[in-house]
Order: structure tokens, then sequence, then C-alpha cells
């Protein structure tokens, strides 16, 4: 914490931003590049070559000796590829060179990352092309360029590009409607704020599980004694290594320009949550990606694992992150923020019915936009929002929206004050409620949406929110841009809107079973896993959302498809082939160990020929006996259906046999094994459990 004094000149002190260019760049440059930026009019080799030449000065005096285009693979976690500064001279000397060539196009040997089918193996070219509007900076000696990544036909392969296309669909038709409404906005963009949860465990604990090492979560663990049933760690007082470790985060993450802000406990043991303040789109899908590389790395200075995965202990909370969602314009409006009298404000109301609109039409894809392996043992499960999609709006609004539907006046409602001990001050209570059991829900002047992974890029989710609100805007536009009246067509398309979508809005506890069957009955959709949501990634209506507002082409659609389902199987498949060989190289041998141990003990003194009753240590020996059995046969049918799985090609059928087959021979192998470690003495049990790894952090 030594240079918090200098918080201001440390923060963003990494970062090739605005007032860097300004200082650095001849004007015309700058001018330049800040229309590229504002306007995504193309650079000239000329500028870029100004524009690179004063970042690698920039960079080496940050002590960077390389660089890399940095980008983001449909691997959901970001790549690089380092090239350094140095260009020999002929004479033994040395000179750094980068022109803007390199700044604005690389050409990474693409073959190795997923393609969907886009890419023939032959042809393992790629390029990576500077993305202007996010900054470049730097990390570890080098400086990284965020780039875009594609195919050498031109099709997109990385999270980023349908997101960008995504922010300028959302703009298009945003513009549109305040246009209507006369405002002089030149820039809509939406705005993210993304709450990250994670673990903290040491890292001892992290390298004696094979499990946690090679797929990031627990593939064993009986549930330890104390859980988090006493809720004692939610906000809880935070332990002085964590304490140590969230400092350092922080004072990476601001170098970066990374406004982490707030740090608590989470519900779980060892769980805890890091979330910075909201910006634009594209900056923040970066900058999560950065924050969670930063994690990662700052733990091991402090000998403890980041674990990022969904769920990396069974019966215990997994992780998320809250997608903080809003819209906003370049003359500093926020398009969600209801003002003093939403009922009167017709703008605020018009965009919100869109959002409902959209969430309603568009639940399938939300629902696939978070959809994976790993969050699959989360959604659905008691502790995240289930797999049920549905909007929280929380009283005041509900009630607006119904007296525009039924025509009545509405009558508001002073606002409820909040008295907790007399000397305390009052403070009003907020518009809405914190409903958390929501997956989408409006919190006073953003959206939350609650379902995404705690690992995943924030990319995918946000690039579907933008195109299905953009989408709803366009429908609105459409018919206000020919309105006579457009005051009472606006009131007319709000009317309308609530009238046929209003089942989306559910401001009840989401967790309860009551809530499943209502759900039902008004046919909201229900899709339980990733196998059975993913079909509606490539449903005609998807592809004619994605096409039209030219996010996706069919088939990059297509191929994005693929990649979810080859990812889906692979990911299981590597834990099932990690499930037998830790039953059969460390669990089975431990087994055999202590068997061996109760066994003696029991014969040695049934010879002493005492009036002893041996029945408890008979009782063991055959009940471990028994289990491990049991084990043997699991491992020996889940080996068998790996080596069917081999066989399917369709990579469909392949996906759903692994979650229809394969998930639960795992857990069949995993409930023996549990079992036994309940039974077979610590000392002889092969790695750490639950209660050693969650409470030593
Ligand atoms: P909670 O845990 O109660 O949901 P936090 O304060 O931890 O709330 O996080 C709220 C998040 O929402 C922060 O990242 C914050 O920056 C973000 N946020 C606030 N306003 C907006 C906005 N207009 N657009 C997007 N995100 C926002
Ligand atoms: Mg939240």
């Amino acid at each position: 914490m030594s240079n918090v004094g200098n918080l201001k000149e440390l923060f963003s002190s990494m970062v090739f931003n605005e007032k860097v260019m300004k200082e650095r760049l001849p004007k015309d440059t700058y001018k330049s590049l800040k229309k590229t930026i504002s306007e995504g009019s193309t650079l000239d080799l000329e500028t870029a070559n100004v524009v690179a030449n004063a970042m690698k000065d920039w960079a080496i005096e940050k002590g960077a000796t390389h660089f890399t285009h940095w980008f983001q693979p449909m691997t959901g976690i970001t790549a690089e590829k380092h090239d350094s500064f140095i260009s020999p001279l002929g004479d033994g000397s040395i000179i750094m060179e980068f022109s803007g060539k390199e700044l604005i196009k690389g050409e990474p040997d693409a073959s190795s990352f997923p393609s969907g089918g886009l890419r023939a193996t032959f042809e393992a070219r790629g390029y990576t092309a500077w993305d202007p509007t996010s900054y470049a900076f730097v990390k570890e000696n080098t400086l990284f360029i965020p780039t875009l990544f594609c195919s050498y036909g031109g099709e997109a392969l990385d999270k980023k590009t349908p997101l960008l296309r995504s922010m300028e669909a959302l703009n298009t038709q945003a513009l549109r409607i305040l246009k209507l409404f006369g405002s002089e906005a030149k820039r809509v963009f939406a705005t993210i704020g993304s709450e990250q949860e994670y673990f903290l465990i040491n890292e001892e604990h992290f390298r004696r599980r094979k499990d946690l090492v090679l797929t990031g979560r627990t593939l064993f663990g009986a549930k330890p004694p104390k859980g988090q049933e006493l809720e004692d760690h939610y906000f809880g007082t935070i332990k002085p290594n964590v304490i140590a470790y969230m400092h350092d985060l922080d004072e990476e993450l601001w170098k970066l320009g990374i406004s982490a802000k707030t740090e608590h406990n989470e519900v779980a043991p060892s769980q805890h949550e890091l979330a910075p303040v909201f910006s634009m789109a594209n900056i923040a899908v970066d900058q999560n990606q950065l924050t969670m590389d930063v994690m990662r790395k700052v733990a091991k200075n402090h000998k403890l694992v980041c674990l990022l995965h969904e769920k990396p202990f069974a019966g215990i909370n997994g992780s998320g992150k809250h997608n903080n969602w809003s819209i906003s314009t370049d003359t500093g409006e926020n398009l969600l923020d209801p003002g003093k009298a939403p009922e009167k404000n017709k703008r605020f109301l018009l965009f919100l019915v869109a959002i409902i609109k959209a969430v309603n039409e568009y639940q399938d894809l939300l629902r696939v936009s978070a959809a994976s392996a790993a969050n699959d043992h989360r959604l659905g499960a008691n502790e995240a929002p289930p797999a049920i999609i549905s909007v929280y709006l929380g009283t005041v609004l509900t009630d607006i929206l119904e007296a525009i539907e039924k025509s009545n006046g509405y009558v508001s409602k002073e606002l409820e004050k909040v008295k907790s001990v007399s000397y305390v001050p009052e403070f009003i209570k907020d518009n809405t409620d914190r409903n958390r059991t929501s997956p989408f829900a409006f919190t006073g002047n953003k959206f939350e949406f609650r379902m995404l992974g705690s690992s995943q890029s924030i990319s995918g989710p946000n690039f579907v929110l933008n195109t299905i609100v953009a989408e709803e805007l366009k429908q609105f536009a459409d018919i206000l841009e020919k309105a006579d009246d457009f005051d009472a067509a606006v009131t007319d398309v709000i009317r309308k809107v609530v009238r046929e979508n209003k089942q989306i809005i559910f401001n009840g506890n989401n967790y309860s079973d009551e809530w499943t069957k209502e759900a039902a009955r008004r046919g909201l959709s229900n899709l339980k896993n990733t196998v059975e949501a993913l079909p509606s990634f490539i449903a005609e209506k998807s592809v004619k959302l994605f096409t039209s507002h030219g996010i996706l082409t069919e088939k990059e659609v297509f191929s994005r498809h693929e990649i979810l389902l080859e990812s889906y199987w692979k990911i299981i498949n590597i834990e099932a082939l990690t499930v037998a060989d830790i039953v059969k190289k460390a669990i089975i041998p431990a087994v055999y160990k202590y068997l061996a141990v109760i066994s003696e003990s029991t014969l040695k003194r049934q010879k002493l020929a005492l009036p002893l009753d041996f029945s408890y240590d008979l009782e063991l020996v055959s009940k471990v006996s028994a289990l491990k059995d049991k084990l043997q046969s699991a491992v020996n049918a889940l080996d068998t259906a790996v080596a069917a799985a081999k066989d399917i090609e369709n990579t469909e059928k392949k996906a759903r046999f692994y979650s229809e087959t394969v998930i639960g021979l795992m857990t069949g192998a995993r409930v023996c094994a549990d079992e036994l470690e309940t039974l077979v003495s610590s000392e002889f049990w092969p790695f750490p459990t639950y209660s050693d790894i969650l409470f030593a952090v």
C-alpha cells in the first residue's frame, strides 16, 4: 500500500488514455484519432505511424520492452503474442521500433483457436485489428494493444466484434427515439458495471487437489460439518491476509485505470466480491477480462489461488457476475434514470418498456448468453437466479405501468421514509427495494442481469442485451416517426407493450416452487441447462435478429453455436477423465491402505481371545469395502461411457450424451467417494477436504 498516498497519480498510470494522447500526440494526429474513436472513421497509415511511435516511447518509459496485440478469442479468455520492440541495426546495435502497420494489424497463427468451422484447417491465417476505442496499456513490461480477431475471410472469431457491432445498433436506434423527444444527444452507449465474485484458497491446498488444478472445481468433497448455514461470512470482517490481497489487487487494477471500488466478503466461506465503477460497454468488457487476469496473478504473490469457476465447491454457493447495465448519452444523461416523477417521464417509460418487451421476446437468447457447463451447476439451483427469466420492477414502476395499461390516472404515493433509531437521520426508501432473487432486476437507474457466470466473458450477454433492445427501439421508432400526435402515440406504444408483455414482470420470490409453477402457467421458458438452451441461439428468430442488425452473419451465428457445443462436451470430458484418474490413482489406493489397517487391527484383537464384540469393527471393514467396490464399478461405467462418446460424430448428439449420461455417472462415482471420505481416517485421505480448504484463508 506504499503508493496510495499518490492515488491520483497511480490511477490509470499504465494506460495510454485521452490525457496521455493529448499530451503526447501532435494536434492533428490527436484530432484524427479522436474522430476515429468517436465516429468510427478509418485511420490512415501516416497517422497510425505517429500514434505508434508515441505509444512506443510512452510504453518504454513505463518499462515496456515488448508489445502484444491483445484479443478475446472464443475460448472466453484473452490471448496475446509478445514481440519485442527491438530492431537490430546490422552494426551490432539496436533501435526500438514500432510501426503504424504493427499497431493496426497483427497476424497470429489462428489455427489453434476455436472457429466452429469458419476456418478450414489449411487456412491458419487470422488477423488481429487494433480497436482504437479501447485504450492500450502496459502490464508486465509489455504494451498491450486491444484488438479484434477475425479470420482470413473477415468473419469474427472473437467476443469483442459482435459487442462493438451491437453498440452501433443500439446507438443508431436509440438516437432515432431521442431525436423524436428533441434531444441534442449525438451518441448513445450502453454502460456496464460487473460485480465479480471469486474464491480465495491456499496455494498449497490447491496444488494438492488435482481436480481444482485440472478443472477449476472440486469433483469430490463431502459436505463439511460447517458450511455457510450460520451466514457469518457475508459482509463479515475481512481477514488480514485477504485484506492484504484486496489492497494489492486494487492497486494493480487502479494502475490499469480500473476503478475497483467495493470489496466485501460474500455468502460462502472464502468467497468475496469486487465491484468496479461502471464504464462504457466495450471498456467494461476489456476491464473485466483484465480484472480476472490480475485477480489470479496477484493471488500468487500472496500464496493464494483465486478461483473464478462458477461452482468450485458443491453444496456451497457458487460464483456469478452481476451485470449492471444501462444506456447513457454523450450529453451525460442516463436514459434509465426515472427522475422524481417517473409517471410523467415518457421517455424513460418508453425505454423501460422497450427493455421489458426485449426480455420477454428474447428470454431464450438471454438464457443462452449465460449458459455454460460450469454455470449449469448454479442456474436453477437454490442459490442463484432460476433458469427462468423474469423482470423485477418493484411496486412503484409496476403500478405506473398498470395505470397506463388500464388508462387509470396514477396516484403517486408519498415515498416511504425509513427511521430506525430516533437519533439516526431519516432517509427515503429507494424506489425499488432490492429483490435479490430476480434474474433481471431494475435497481434504481439500471438493470441488473444476474445470471452470468463468474468466469465468463461479459461480452456475450451484453451483445445480446444491446441487440434485443436495439430491435425493440427500432420497432418503436418505425411507428413513432410516422405518428401525427407524438404524445398520444408514445402512450399507445407503452400501453400495448405492457398489455402484451406483462407476463414477464414478477416482483415476488424467484426461488420459490410456486414461481416455477406460476411461470409455467404464464408460458415463460425454463431451459434447465446448456444443452437445452443452445438450440435457441440458432433459431430462425435469433438468426434474423442478429443478421438484420449486422451483429453476426448467419455463418457466424452457426459457427458460434458449434463452438459452444464443442466447448461444453470437452469440459465435461476433461472432468470425467479427471474423476476416473483421481479415483484410480488416489482414492482407491488410500482406501486399500485404510482397509488394511482396520482389518489387521481387528484380526490382532480377535487373536487375543477376549470376550469382545467385533461387530462394529467388522461393520466398518465391510462398509468401506462395499463402498470401494461400488466406487470401482461406478468408475468402470464412467470409463465405458466416455469411450462410447468418442464414436459420436454429431456435436449436438455428443453434447447431449455428456449432459444426459456422463454427468450422471460422474455424480454416481462422487457419491461413493464422498461417503468414503466420511469413513476413512483423515490421515489416509489423499487430498485436503472441504473443511481444510474453506476455512483456511
Ligand atoms: P449491489 O451489490 O448492491 O448490487 P454494488 O454497489 O456492489 O451493488 O454494484 C453496483 C454496480 O452497478 C457497480 O459496479 C456500479 O458501478 C454499477 N452501476 C451503477 N450505475 C450504473 C449505470 N448507470 N450503468 C451501469 N452500471 C452501473
Ligand atoms: Mg448486485
